[in-house]
């Protein structure tokens, strides 16, 4: 944003209001959260609140890949999400997954192999399995947990409810969700009964998607929930902790965790204020892929 020119400063807060408000409106919001009589207009200073902020990227970085060594948008010195100062000694960040050794296989090579697979015991419950959907040319990648009813059923990632709120904010970005973005998931074959995938069904499916990712090679990738932050990242803590939090996959690509749509429609107290930082989490992908609502992510296809 130019700080030399007030009017341009007022346009694009009128901007990114107006594009808050079409959000709120595309995810099913009906009113505007108040606050509750009495409650104070400002937080208090939290310590651990503002160790979390968002780092501000510089505005004219490098490309990534020319500059491995300083990302502009990620700083170099941000802490991986466990090591607390104190607490780095006793409870050290997992370490994050070894790149595949050979180059990547072509997509439909790696969707052939997991529509065959029985590695874990998923594949005995499973009508389907689900690879992908989406542009594996785009520029952003969402990953979630695992495939639910619909997506079993359908052999697709993310076309139940929680995947009709998934395409509403990728609207909300100004993207379209079959052209501008790639989806997958960490585990390619349903949990029964939508149960969390185990650890060690997590260990077996997720060499597929660092393949899909060594493949498609996303400038950004939006992690969805605590099982994708966990798989991709390696971290235990919560997603209410890492969300907004830049981190970089495998040393080159920029990661935000997010909360998962399904957590997003379910009706809490906290709802609101989750939408609202799902949004900014949002935003903040937009600003680091350059985009601008309406703007297109997708880059050229490789046909
Ligand atoms: Fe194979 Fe993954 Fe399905 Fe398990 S969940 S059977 S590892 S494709």
């Amino acid at each position: 944003m130019s700080t030399d020119d007030p009017r341009a400063m007022l346009a694009e807060v009128a901007a990114s209001l107006r594009a808050y408000l079409e959000y709120q409106v595309e995810t099913g919001a009906t009113g505007i959260p108040r606050r509750p009589k009495g409650a104070k207009p400002e937080r208090a200073p939290d310590p651990e609140h503002d160790r979390r902020a968002i780092p501000e990227p510089e505005p004219a970085r490098q490309p990534e890949r020319a500059r491995p060594a300083e990302p502009a948008f990620v700083p170099a010195a941000l802490p991986p999400f466990d090591a607390e100062p104190k607490r780095a000694a006793t409870a050290p960040a997992p370490a994050p997954p070894k790149p595949p050794a050979a180059p990547p296989r072509a997509l439909p090579v790696i969707q052939a192999e997991v529509a065959a697979c029985t590695k874990c015991v998923l594949h005995e419950t499973r009508t389907n399995t689900v690879f992908s959907r989406g542009n594996p040319a785009a520029a952003l990648c969402f990953i979630g947990e695992a495939p639910g009813a619909d997506e079993d059923e359908q052999g697709k990632p993310f076309v139940g409810r929680a995947g009709q709120l998934l395409d509403k904010m990728i609207v909300a970005m100004g993207l379209d969700p079959e052209k501008d973005v790639y989806v997958c998931n960490i585990i390619k074959c349903r949990p029964p009964g939508n149960r969390k995938p185990e650890p060690n069904e997590t260990e077996a499916c997720i060499p597929y998607l660092h393949e899909q990712l060594a493949s498609i090679q996303p400038k950004a990738i939006v992690l969805l929930g605590n099982t994708a932050v966990g798989g991709l990242l390696g971290t235990k803590l919560g997603i209410t902790k890492v969300r907004g939090q830049w981190k970089l996959y495998r040393g080159s690509i920029p990661v935000m965790p997010t909360y998962h749509p399904s957590y997003l429609l379910r009706p809490s107290a906290q709802q609101a204020e989750a939408k609202k930082q799902a949004w900014e989490d949002l935003q903040a992908v937009m600003k680091q892929l350059g985009l601008n609502r309406g703007a297109r992510s997708a880059r050229p296809s490789k046909d």
